[in-house]
């Protein structure tokens, strides 16, 4: 499924798909969730570097690996990732590996027919029947798990998780307030439930949507378009606001609501994707310091995957996480158009494409 022109419908194409070369592996895709960075992809509101071949959150199974290729095999069952360390950069080095600078992907280049050179989503481009990548995009996990589920894992739902979970550092007994109750907001009540936070409180527009949210975990849910947002989340913490308020709408208002429903020395991540002409709120720069705490933003919910993967698949094994809710539709790869329409209206959590 390739987005051949800013803003023209996706269109299903022949791709030329070479043999994996050194640290390369070929996979087998069985399953790609539609999020909204295709969507970004296809506007245009990445780069200009079209055609691109979509898709990127995946699970299949190994074809081939290319030469050097060491802990992966044809036939494992793996989670695609777009954060596969270098371990040499300047962040690898200093330990944080999360932030790596110089992730790997493959070397050579899926083309069209005609030798036109793709650009694939995030380093991944798994709207496609195979896809090649770099071997450490790779992350075997338990055989078992339904590819449709265990591929959400490879962006939003992981970069939900993970804002709780790694840059929020929710805790036990902690209070978590978060706004934006789509995929990666719904994520993140599951990640905050799991890390054992006991007040979890939803923040959203539409009541379908908090309803939801409740079965990811959400304790209390506030409808914003009715009530103050920032005094519900007060009145639900003792009047003291939320320990941890997670942003995963990429919005202005919505940042600046995080910031004031927090308690004294609390934390906001920032998860949702801004647009680039949007400016940070207007804030008095003594309640930035009044207020102390921290404010992060959260790429990929700072997840390392060969770590988080296999757990948090293993976790929804034993029904510790409803990973599987996420996925609101299976649909083909002919439907993907359909789905991003969907998206936008806020009808799905995530629509699947299985092959
Ligand atoms: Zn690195
Ligand atoms: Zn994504």
């Amino acid at each position: 499924m390739v987005a051949t022109a800013k803003g023209a419908p996706v269109t299903i194409e022949t791709v030329v798909v070479p043999d994996p070369g050194p640290g390369e592996a070929l996979v087998d895709v069985q399953a790609c969730g539609v999020c909204h960075t295709d969507l970004h992809y296809r506007e245009g509101a990445i780069n200009d570097e079209f055609p691109f071949l979509l898709g990127h959150e995946a699970a299949g199974r190994v074809a081939a690996v290319g030469e050097g290729v060491s802990g992966l095999s044809p036939g494992d069952f793996v989670v695609l990732n777009w954060r596969a360390v270098c371990g040499q950069c300047r962040a690898c080095r200093r330990g944080r590996p999360q932030y790596c600078f110089a992730t790997h992907n493959a070397g050579q280049k899926m083309t069209l027919k005609d030798g036109t050179v793709l650009s694939p989503a995030l380093g991944i481009g798994a709207f496609a029947e195979k896809t090649l990548v770099a071997a450490g995009q790779c992350t075997p996990v338990s055989d078992g798990a339904d590819p449709a589920v265990a591929g959400l894992l490879g962006c939003g739902v992981m970069a939900g998780l993970g804002a709780a979970m790694l840059t929020g550092g929710v805790g036990p007994g902690d209070s978590v307030a978060v706004f934006g109750c789509g995929g990666v907001g719904d994520a993140a009540i599951a990640g905050a439930r799991l890390a054992g936070a006991t007040t979890i409180i939803a923040v959203d527009l539409d009541d379908r949507k908090l309803e939801m949210a409740r079965e990811f975990g959400a304790t209390h849910a506030v409808n914003a378009g009715r009530e103050d947002a920032v005094e519900a989340i007060r009145a639900a913490t003792g009047g003291f606001g939320a320990d941890v308020c997670i942003e995963a709408v990429g919005q202005p208002r919505v940042l600046e609501q995080a910031f004031f429903a927090r308690d004294l020395a609390g934390t906001v991540v920032q998860v949702g994707v801004p647009t680039p002409d949007m400016k940070f709120p207007d804030i008095p720069m003594i309640e930035f310091f009044g207020r102390g705490g921290a404010l992060k933003p959260s790429w990929y919910g700072d997840c390392l995957p060969g770590r988080d993967f296999p757990l948090l698949v293993d976790l929804y094994l034993q029904g510790r996480l409803p990973l599987d809710r996420f996925v609101s539709e299976r649909i083909g790869l002919d439907q993907v158009e359909e789905a991003f329409h969907k998206m936008e209206r806020g009808e799905v959590l995530r629509s699947v494409v299985v092959l």
